[in-house]
Order: structure tokens, then sequence, then C-alpha cells
């Protein structure tokens, strides 16, 4: 069966992102290789525009668009970096967004999306269902829904963020990505076996919540409960239909690592590299700096997904 995103697709997308996404820095560090025995590359999407690469999805998704979906905008569901991709790109494309989050969101989320210029509907997360909600407003106002990973235009923009590593760092011999529902897993897996074909992809999950991992090993999506973890941004509970049947086909590993082991890699970050990462950002990072995989003296390319965290929680984890 063929897989439902192509390179091709994350190509197209590249040249939608041209001059709109930032081309972020690939970050190397003698300690990191010193720590880990590899040639490290970080792919530093915490410094893309909002903070996370999910902008390269939610513009590329929103490019793609009919002139009579514009007319009648974008709806995304989401407390997280999704909802700030999509409230920006909509601003930048001139269309209006409507973002729907729990009402107790943290208020710095809601102002943020607000900020970006994005209607935001709030529901109550103990008696409404948010997905019935979202859908009674597209259908109300004929807006076109986005979703946060399970979308052939949002998976190829996330392949752009290692088309780019790879053609900066050169070929790799493993990639490791930050996993939730899989957008950027797969859209990432789709670019390495284009542009490095012997690169082994290994998505990193949390501990607690390994619902691709699980799905992986047995051949079929499996669904968990709401997992706790500090990574928020992979509390996902199933990987969804596209990126699981890419995930099956072109990922090697799926690994996981703790909730301490974040704490840490965000500690190496601010302390060595001098950058903010967010926990889920820290999830490929960390991976690599507790050897998960064979990676001596191998070339290794690392996504750092995102660096929206809360400074007062950052201190806390790092006191
Ligand atoms: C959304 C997100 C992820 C997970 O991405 P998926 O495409 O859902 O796998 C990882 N890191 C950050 C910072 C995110 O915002």
């Amino acid at each position: 069966m063929p897989l439902p995103v192509t390179y091709a697709d994350v190509a197209a997308a590249a040249k939608h992102l041209e001059g709109a996404a930032h081309r972020t820095p690939v970050l190397i560090s003698t300690t990191a290789n010193e720590m880990t025995g590899a040639q490290v590359f970080f792919k530093a999407e915490n410094l893309q525009r909002m903070g996370a690469f999910k902008f390269r999805g939610a513009y590329n998704a929103i490019a793609k668009l009919s002139p009579e979906q514009r007319k009648r905008g974008v709806l995304a569901f989401s407390s997280g970096n999704h909802a700030q991709a999509i409230a920006l790109s909509a601003r930048l494309a001139g269309i209006a967004a409507v973002i729907v989050m729990p009402s107790d969101a943290p208020p710095l989320k809601l102002a943020a999306t607000r900020g970006y210029g994005a209607e935001v509907i709030t529901y109550d997360r103990m008696k409404e269902d948010r997905e019935a909600l979202a859908k009674k407003i597209s259908d109300e106002r004929g807006m076109t829904m986005i979703p946060p990973f399970d979308h052939p235009d949002v998976i190829a923009g996330q392949g752009t963020a290692a088309k780019e590593l790879i053609e900066d760092a050169g070929p790799l011999d493993y990639l490791f990505v930050c996993l939730g529902g899989g957008g950027l897993t797969s859209g990432c897996a789709i670019a390495a076996h284009e542009l490095a074909p012997n690169c082994k992809v290994i998505g990193v999950e949390p501990e607690a919540g390994n619902d691709v991992q699980q799905s992986f090993r047995k051949g079929e999506i499996v669904k968990i409960p709401v997992p706790v973890t500090i990574a928020d941004g992979a509390q996902t509970q199933a990987p969804g239909l596209l990126t699981f049947a890419i995930i099956r086909e072109l990922v090697s590993d799926i690994v996981t690592v703790s909730d301490p082991q974040l704490i840490e890699a965000m500690r190496f970050f601010v302390s060595r590299m001098k950058i903010v990462v967010e926990p889920t950002g820290c999830l490929a990072a960390a991976a690599v700096f507790n050897r998960l995989a064979d990676i001596k003296g191998k070339r290794v390319g690392v996504i750092i997904s995102g660096g929206n965290v809360d400074p007062a929680a950052l201190g806390r984890w790092l006191a």
C-alpha cells in the first residue's frame, strides 16, 4: 500500500514555508559528543516561530486551503503548541481562526493564543466533549478543522525539519525524534528515508505515554489512558491512522525516557548549551544522552521539538 504522504509532499511543504518559517540552526556541543561517544547534531526547533516545529505543519496546511476554505477560516482544538501554531499561521495568511481550549488551560497559553489574533472558545473539560463542540462550530461556520498530527499536510510540513537538518548536517546514521501522536516522527521519517536512506529513525516517547511503542510492537493501534508526564506535548492516547501507517513502515524503533531523564536533559540544555527546551522537546535528546541505541562513533541527528515552558516551572524542575 502506498504511504499517505510522499517526499514530494515534504519538498512542496518546504517551498510553502520558504520565507515564512525560520530555517532553525543545527547546534553542536563538544560536551554532548563526549558524553555520548557520538557526533550529535541538534535541530533547534525551540527557536522556530511560536517556539515549536508545529508552525511548519500548521502553516503548510493553511497554505494548501482553497480560496473558498480561506474565506471561512480554520478551527483547531488544542491547549498546546498546535493552538499557537494555527493562530499564528492563520494571522499570517489573513484568515480567521477559532481555537477550542479547556477553560482551565494555563492563562499564559490562552493569552498567547489570543495574542496571535485567534478567537478562543473555551469549554468545561468535565462537562463538555471538545470534539463535539469543535464539530458544531465548524458546521455552523463552515470552518476547516486542522488536526494536530493526523493530516497529510501537517505531516508533510513537520517533515521539513528533518529535510533541513540532513541538508545542513550531512548524512546521518540515526535520527531521534520527539514523539506524541506521530506527525513529527512520520514526516521526518519520510524526509530521512529519501535524503539519508541508511539512517535509522527512532521515535522517543515518555515512559508513561508509550501508546505508539505499544502500537508499534503489537502491529495495530493501541489506545492508553491519558498519561501522567511532564511531557505535556506527548500526552496522546494513540497514534493516528496516517501517522501509524508511516511509522510502521519507516521507523526502526520506538524507545521511552522517564520524567527525571527529561529534567536532566533540560538542565543540560540550559547550563551547557544556553537554550531553553520544554520537557516534550527533550524526549529525543534524553534518549541520546542515555544511549538508548548503539550510537557510539555514529552521526546522530536529534530534533529539539519546542521551547515553550513556563519559566517558574522550569525553575522548579532545575532547582
Ligand atoms: C506536539 C509536540 C510534539 C509531538 O509531536 P507529534 O507530531 O504529535 O508526535 C513534540 N514536541 C513538542 C514540543 C510538541 O509541541
